[in-house]
């Protein structure tokens, strides 16, 4: 049974802190106030757990518009997905690797206008065979088939860069045609040079993929940067 949207934790804020925001290659980010009262509205409003999915059976009804969250196991999805959501325990954050093989649905909006799709992490070293061909029938099905699909959005861990078993989700997203936008996570991590090379080795390998944006979005949940920046992406792709 559906759960009712819990409401916001505390208010959205437009804090960006200046470190982050000095970095020459970063391009400057600025909301103007209509925006920033949208950005509000929609994600200090309802925002629910719905379902997960096993499989697609289990899929809600395509409705309305969904964007969806991928990436490798502890890049900091649910982190972000929490932070994008203005909620703390809204995805769960540190889940066993390998143990959760569903696709996680949040409604947005009361009534819902779109809906936010967490897929399970991938790329866990010691996940049997099994798991990691269950995760991409899943997945496969999940991208082709979902005509609601608006984007997807990848997140890179901004330590690692771009592995190669991000290229290949990346590589099924291109053949199945869905867009996509690549998300640097947990960029407080590193320091200003690394970010600044970390950014354009990124850009360079969106370019390479027919269906990725070529700008990438740079985000730390932490300091809480480029969390609005984030925000008008899904908007953008949801068209809100
Ligand atoms: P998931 O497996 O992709 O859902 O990853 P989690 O959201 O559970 O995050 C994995 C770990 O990274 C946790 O210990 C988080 O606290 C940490 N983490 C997530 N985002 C950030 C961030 O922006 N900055 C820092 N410093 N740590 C983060």
């Amino acid at each position: 049974m559906k759960k009712k949207p819990k409401g916001p934790e505390n208010t959205v804020s437009d804090k960006q802190p200046p470190k982050q925001a000095n970095v020459p290659e970063a391009k400057a980010f600025e909301l103007d106030k209509e925006q920033a009262t949208l950005l509000r509205r929609v994600f200090s409003g309802a925002i629910g757990f719905l379902k997960s999915a096993p499989a697609l059976e289990f899929l809600p009804e395509p409705t309305v518009p969904e964007v969806t969250f991928a990436g490798r196991s502890n890049v900091g999805k649910s982190t972000l997905i929490n932070a994008l959501t203005n909620r703390n325990g809204l995805a769960r954050t540190s889940n066993t690797p390998g143990r959760t093989q569903e696709l996680n649905f949040f409604d947005v909006g009361d009534p819902i206008t779109f809906r936010i799709v967490d897929m399970p992490g991938y790329g866990f070293a010691k996940a049997p065979v099994k798991t990691v061909k269950k995760w991409r029938f899943l997945i496969n099905d999940y991208l082709r088939g979902r005509q609601v699909l608006r984007r997807a959005f990848v997140l890179i861990d901004s330590r690692h860069g771009v592995k190669e078993v991000d290229r290949e989700v990346m590589q099924m997203l291109d053949e199945a045609a869905v867009s996509y936008r690549i998300v640097l996570t947990k960029t407080d991590k590193i320091k200003d040079n690394e970010r600044v090379k970390v950014l354009a080795e990124t850009e360079l390998e969106a370019r390479k993929h027919t269906a990725a944006h070529p700008e990438v979005i740079m985000t730390s949940s932490e300091k809480k940067f480029g969390i609005d920046q984030l925000r008008a992406a899904v908007l953008e792709a949801v068209e809100i």
